[in-house]
């Protein structure tokens, strides 16, 4: 998507080796006109694709899986990072490892709106190492509903994340496929 390229050129750091900074328009503000075409550009790479859901986690997945589920006409549920004393005490929950913090996390979806009949749609900021798109792999299957794809807006394709997600069975569209970042140049596939 050359749009989406073009800004991670032009506003994008580099943090380290393999951290991508994105908060100008992705991460922290949010560029809205882009985010639209983002969404658009989903819907046209899972238009054969049926889709009753989109499944994200938050916080920034949010964003962008409510803007592309306008194209979609489907309800957006985002998978809480945090355990809430409102949240349902039946739930769909898998653990994580974060690639940015170093650590495990818990997400969990409410058994109220993910049901055996949905074909979920999954969306997300970033592919690192897969661990998050697997994780709501996982919490789609568990509710016994079919992922009927993941929908990636960078992809970074020097961490095995793809492969990962791939051998799962499912899809993966990524909107821009960052293949290196060497010496504060961003090079894409
Ligand atoms: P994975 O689970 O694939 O290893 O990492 C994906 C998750 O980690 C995404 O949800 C995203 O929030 C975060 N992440 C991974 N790599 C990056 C990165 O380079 N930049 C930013 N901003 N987030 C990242």
């Amino acid at each position: 998507m050359k749009i989406l390229k073009e800004r991670i050129m032009k506003d994008g750091f580099i943090i380290g080796t393999k951290v991508l900074k994105v908060d100008s328009f992705l991460n922290h503000q949010i560029d809205v006109e882009l985010f639209n075409e983002i969404g658009k550009e989903f819907k046209r790479r899972f238009s054969d694709d049926e889709v009753t859901k989109i499944l994200t986690v938050e916080a920034s997945g949010i964003g962008i899986a409510c803007i592309a589920a306008q194209y979609f006409k489907v309800p957006v549920v985002f998978a809480k990072k945090h355990e809430a004393t409102n949240l349902d005490s039946e739930v769909f929950e898998s653990e994580v490892y974060s690639f940015t913090k170093n650590k495990n996390y818990k997400i969990r979806v409410s058994k109220q709106f993910l049901k055996k009949e949905d074909k979920v749609l999954i969306i997300d900021d970033f592919l690192a190492n897969g661990n998050a798109a697997k994780g709501l792999i996982s919490i789609v299957k568990q509710a016994g509903a079919e992922p009927t794809g993941v929908g990636i807006v960078i992809e970074k394709a020097f961490q095995d994340g793809r492969s990962k997600v791939e051998e799962t069975g499912v899809r993966v569209e990524s909107l821009a496929i960052v293949e290196s970042m060497c010496e504060g140049n961003i090079v894409f596939k």
